[in-house]
């Protein structure tokens, strides 16, 4: 019997730096206590440094925001179709009902574990065939895993379909030395509790085209016309990111470095402690790729096993989750159509995601290691 609660290992708990809070009072000495001011353009441009690439970067309420603001200035409306990775969150395809477009799923291939350049060329085909060419692509770095971005952008400009790069759990990951989120015609950006930096809650849009930015202001709030009184000539939403949340993320981005890191440290030591047991298995950086590891995954031999470690670890106070169910298995989007391979549906029933906090001590990461390994021995 146990005889006392052990301390809770969350999966992926926000990690402050340190010098979040100076940044957060200065937004309260000098009174911007508003979607707007210093500490935002602060953070947009660490951010616009950070990443490179000639980027421009629209800070914003939330990830999902700047997937629904991207989707709309590629003009994305009603009747559209819009290519969606299935395997991933949520958040990648609902902006795309927002604006009364349809997503269309497509599956993923086994190396990255993200949308199939085979298949996206298939659907693309299929649907052009029927007269209905989609608007965009959503292709999404999953767990900080870079998607295979030479073929699928190869394929996208091939049938001139701009790619919005859902980077939400990809900051810190490159590709052929190009930072996520500077890849495709646009990127985003989470900064949601649980992403590797985090301002509680909050996004960005990224993009080449400084108009872009600027539209994406516009629209984010409230799409006002340049009058003194309040005018307005097209829909607007309320999406800019709050000044006090900035000073969050300008403290968090200046220890990005050391949160991937710590990250990639964690799926080293799992990998060394783990990759013994036959039932435990991990996804390789395909060359030239660099992973932020943002949670370390693993693969066993089947939804029984999966379950069965997921258990033991909840017993023993430790948070894990299954992968990512894929969107053409959401009861929401049994309608949509999809495109295919098993892939996916494979990956969901046997992984799970293991605690991956940049906070996690070497104590901690021990502990999940015996609970699995006293398992499975
Ligand atoms: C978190 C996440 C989002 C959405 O970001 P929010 O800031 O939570 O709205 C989008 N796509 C993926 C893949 C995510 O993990």
């Amino acid at each position: 019997m146990k005889t006392a609660v052990l301390k809770k290992i969350w999966l992926s708990p926000p990690h402050m730096g340190g010098n979040e809070e100076t940044y957060v009072k200065e937004a309260f000495d000098t009174n911007w206590i508003a979607p707007l001011g210093p500490n935002v353009q602060q953070f947009e441009k660490s951010i616009e440094n950070f990443v490179g690439n000639d980027i421009n970067a629209a800070c914003l309420s939330s990830g999902t925001g700047a997937i629904h603001l991207g989707l709309e200035i590629l003009g994305v409306g009603q009747g559209d179709e819009v290519i969606c990775q299935s395997f991933t969150f949520a958040a990648s395809a609902n902006p795309i009902t927002y604006l009364g477009a349809s997503p269309i799923f497509v599956d993923s291939e086994e190396e990255t574990w993200n949308i199939s350049p085979v298949l996206l060329e298939e659907a693309i085909k299929d649907r052009v065939a029927k007269g209905i060419k989609p608007k965009a692509i959503v292709a999404v770095h999953l767990y900080g895993m870079p998607y295979k971005a030479d073929e699928v952008h190869a394929i996208a400009r091939k049938y001139e379909i701009p790619v919005i790069e859902d980077s939400a759990e990809a900051l810190g990951s490159s590709y052929r030395g190009f930072n996520c989120g500077s890849l495709g015609d646009m990127g985003i950006l989470s900064f949601n509790g649980n992403k590797i930096i985090t301002t509680s809650g909050g996004g960005a849009l990224l993009c080449k085209d400084r108009d872009i930015k600027e539209k994406t202001i516009f629209l984010a709030t409230q799409a006002r016309d340049n009058a003194p009184h309040y005018q307005h000539s097209s829909i607007g939403y309320n999406y800019r990111m709050s000044n006090v949340l900035a000073g969050i993320g300008r403290g968090q981005m200046e220890v990005l470095k050391d949160r991937v890191e710590a990250r990639r440290r964690n799926f080293e030591f799992y990998k060394e402690h783990l990759s013994g047991l036959p039932e435990i298995t991990f996804i390789n950086e395909p060359e030239g790729s660099y992973s932020n590891r943002w949670l370390t995954c693993v693969l066993t031999p089947s939804f029984e096993v999966r379950e069965k470690i997921r258990i033991a670890l909840e017993n023993e106070n430790i948070e894990s989750r299954p992968l990512w169910k894929p969107m053409h298995l959401q009861p929401v989007f049994e309608n949509n159509i999809s495109f295919v391979n098993g892939v996916s549906e494979d990956l969901f029933e046997r992984g799970l995601c293991l605690p991956s906090g940049s906070s996690l001590e070497i104590e901690d990461l021990d502990r999940v290691c015996e609970t699995i390994k006293n398992l499975l021995k």
